[in-house]
């Protein structure tokens, strides 16, 4: 463990910045709970086999950073501190343990099984009075939610413009306080442009946005399909989400003829249109949404050129590699997409 300590700790202090305080004891502990972090202090429970002792060490050191050197307010904004910490423990994971093929960071479909199950719809951006339960609200916002949007932020910001904000973090506000707006502002400097569009939906919006294709035409004169992606949410955010949907056009063969991602927001011109090969008829569209690649089987009428119609959702393609635990995740979210089948069938005239 102790290497294994050493380990982590010239991660973190790369990755960040470096270790203030002058000594750093790891200390073996006798509670239930995996364990706890202290200014030069970390408890690794004694009952944990080596895997969770790993990742007990790792989460309880990045608190190090993320709390001891980095303060912020845990009863306004927990979520910073216990988000990073979580984040960086999975960061360490990824890195130094890539054999263990654990979802390293809490996936959005996590979040959405959680969200669905519970009813839990927590904005991330409130104060632990504002919970209904300590318990389930607080591991949510803090060890769920927040690493996943963290995570996400990494995949757009890229690898090094992330890391670079960590260490901004690091340089303004060590032995100091940070705030949610410093956060933002230490990624925008970092790559040089406004994130309000990130920071404003996913910290303050409670629920998730959930994509759906509502409509599509093809035009067998100019080989064109024309297909329309819709927040269906979006009426029920205080501020819209802004980000790119991954769409796969298939043929009969359920071969792929075109794939992209598209930006999905308010301001989106709503049709996306592909230019369908010659001779080919597009038969299916699969949307990633949800935990689980929806699956439409498309249709046209017989007496126009282009028919608009909509759609019947085949809930048996799941996105390949899912681990066990995703694949879970994603026939919780095929029940609710059957749900979703049959309230359009209702609304169908
Ligand atoms: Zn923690």
């Amino acid at each position: 463990m102790i290497n294994k300590t050493f380990d982590a700790f010239y991660m973190f202090r790369w990755v960040i910045g470096e270790y203030l305080y002058p000594t750093l004891n790891v200390v073996m502990e006798h509670t239930h709970y995996g364990g706890m972090e202290h200014a030069c202090q970390v408890y690794v429970t004694s009952n944990a086999q080596q895997m969770f002792a790993e990742i007990v060490m790792s989460h309880e050191l990045a608190h190090q950073w993320f709390f001891h050197i980095i303060g912020n307010d845990q009863a306004d904004v927990g979520f910073i501190d216990e988000g990073f910490a979580c984040w960086l423990d999975a960061y360490y994971r990824e890195k130094a343990n890539p054999s263990w093929e654990s979802d390293y960071v809490p996936s959005f479909e996590s979040v959405r099984a959680y969200e669905y199950n519970t009813g839990n719809k927590h904005r991330i951006n409130c104060s632990v009075n504002e919970f209904s339960s300590y318990n389930t609200s607080y591991w949510y916002v803090a060890y769920t939610k927040s690493p996943a949007i963290y995570q996400k932020l990494r995949l757009i910001l890229g690898e090094n413009i992330f890391i670079e904000g960590l260490k901004l973090m690091y340089a303004r506000f060590r032995f100091g306080f940070i705030w949610l707006d410093g956060v933002q502002k230490a990624f925008e400097d970092a790559c040089g442009q406004d994130l309000d569009w990130f920071f404003y939906p996913w910290f303050n919006n409670g629920r998730l946005p959930e994509y759906d294709l509502t409509k599509a035409s093809f035009d067998p004169t100019t080989n064109k399909l024309t297909i329309d992606v819709e927040d269906i949410r979006e009426g029920t955010h205080p501020y819209s989400y802004s980000q790119l949907v991954p769409i796969e056009i298939l043929n009969k063969e359920l071969e792929i003829i075109e794939n992209c991602s598209i930006w999905v927001n308010t301001t989106q011109t709503p049709d996306v249109v592909f230019d369908i090969p010659d001779g080919v008829e597009p038969y299916k569209a699969i949307l990633f949404n949800r935990g689980a690649a929806l699956s439409y089987k498309l249709g046209w009428g017989d007496d126009d050129i282009i028919e608009e119609f909509l759609i019947t959702i085949d809930p048996s393609t799941n996105i390949p590699g899912f681990s066990v635990l995703l694949v879970l995740f994603s026939a919780i979210s095929t029940v609710y997409a059957l749900t979703v089948v049959i309230k359009k069938k209702l609304n169908k005239k």
